[in-house]
């Protein structure tokens, strides 16, 4: 439910922090239109709870999102709505977001009454999304379970794009699929974003994906965005120790899966996450000033922002 989501987030330790999806000055997270942006993290860092804000599944415990440059607090309820059906989820594992009682024309069919509009139009256009999906209609009255993984996650980007979204929140689409399917699933993704002209929030474990699909790039460490550059500079030069860490232990064979690898030492509990910098009991280079004090973001290099106290010496 959105209540417990939203306890969740406090739980995350996302209220003591200051607020990560807020966009005014200090700027937080920005994604614009028609970009990738690519989210990576540890499980446990906040980055789902933070596609669930984004999403409008949850609300933010503290600060504001803003969408199309203005606060969804200024916003009327019938523009909140039309905010959140612009903006759709994709899950991590698309049987649990399916009804397995309803045939995948009734799923797809079903999604924009499911938002408040038409399911005429649903119907009349379900084919349509289902063959952007890349799922055969042909097979629309079939339950998801006769379906693997990869054909039902078709079905939930189907669903998604009945509801004519611009924005598509990924939270690990596609973790759960085998790596080949995954290479479809990825292209698929990019397909639409010509198609449709899409914005994404793709959010991953996965630095390989993360390289591949994004344009620019957020490294998240308990709650707040430690690194945030244009792709080729993050993997090029990443600022943060975080960051080279996680990328330090990516073989650089161009054919091997860059799969995310623990940085020494045990993510802290999100509940009381450590103080000054978040990440100072698992950093080589910290120093006393870390353990106090919060560490700015600072633009590095051009679009390249980092907060380490390491650039303010
Ligand atoms: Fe390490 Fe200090 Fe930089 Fe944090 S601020 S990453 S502890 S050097
Ligand atoms: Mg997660």
């Amino acid at each position: 439910t959105p209540d417990l989501a939203a306890r969740a987030a406090i739980a995350l330790g996302l209220a003591r922090t200051p607020p990560i999806v807020h966009a005014v000055d200090g700027v937080d997270l920005v994604i614009r239109k028609g970009e990738v942006m690519g989210l990576v993290g540890e499980s446990g860092c906040g980055k789902s709870t933070l596609g669930r804000i984004v999403a409008n599944i949850v609300e933010p415990s503290e600060g504001e999102l803003r969408w199309r440059g203005r606060l969804q607090s200024e916003m009327n309820k019938a523009e909140r709505h039309a905010a959140g059906l612009a903006t759709q989820m994709i899950f991590q594992n698309p049987m649990a977001a399916l009804n397995p009682r309803m045939s995948i024309e009734e799923i797809v069919a079903e999604a924009p009454r499911a938002h408040g509009l038409s399911k005429a139009e649903g119907r009349a256009y379900a084919d349509r999304y289902m063959r952007m999906a890349g799922f055969d209609p042909a097979m629309k009255q079939r339950y998801p379970h006769e379906f693997s993984g990869g054909q039902r996650q078709r079905v939930n980007i189907a669903r998604a794009l009945a509801v004519q979204p611009e924005f598509l929140v990924c939270d690990e689409s596609v973790a759960a699929l085998d790596v080949s399917i995954q290479a479809q699933i990825i292209n698929l993704f990019m397909d639409l974003r010509e198609q449709l002209d899409l914005t994404y929030l793709f959010i991953s474990h996965d630095l390989g994906v993360v390289e591949h699909i994004s344009d620019r790039v957020a490294i998240m460490y308990l709650g707040r965005i430690v690194e945030e550059a244009p792709v080729g500079d993050i993997y090029a030069r990443p600022n943060h120790p975080y960051t080279q860490a996680l990328l330090s232990e990516v073989p650089r064979i161009e054919t091997a899966r860059r799969r995310f690898k623990p940085v020494g030492g045990e993510l802290p509990s999100p509940l009381s996450p450590p103080s000054g910098c978040h990440f100072h009991p698992r950093c080589p280079f910290a120093m006393d000033r870390c353990r106090v004090e919060v560490p700015a973001r600072l633009e590095v290099a051009p679009g390249h922002l980092s907060a380490c106290h390491l650039n303010t010496p």
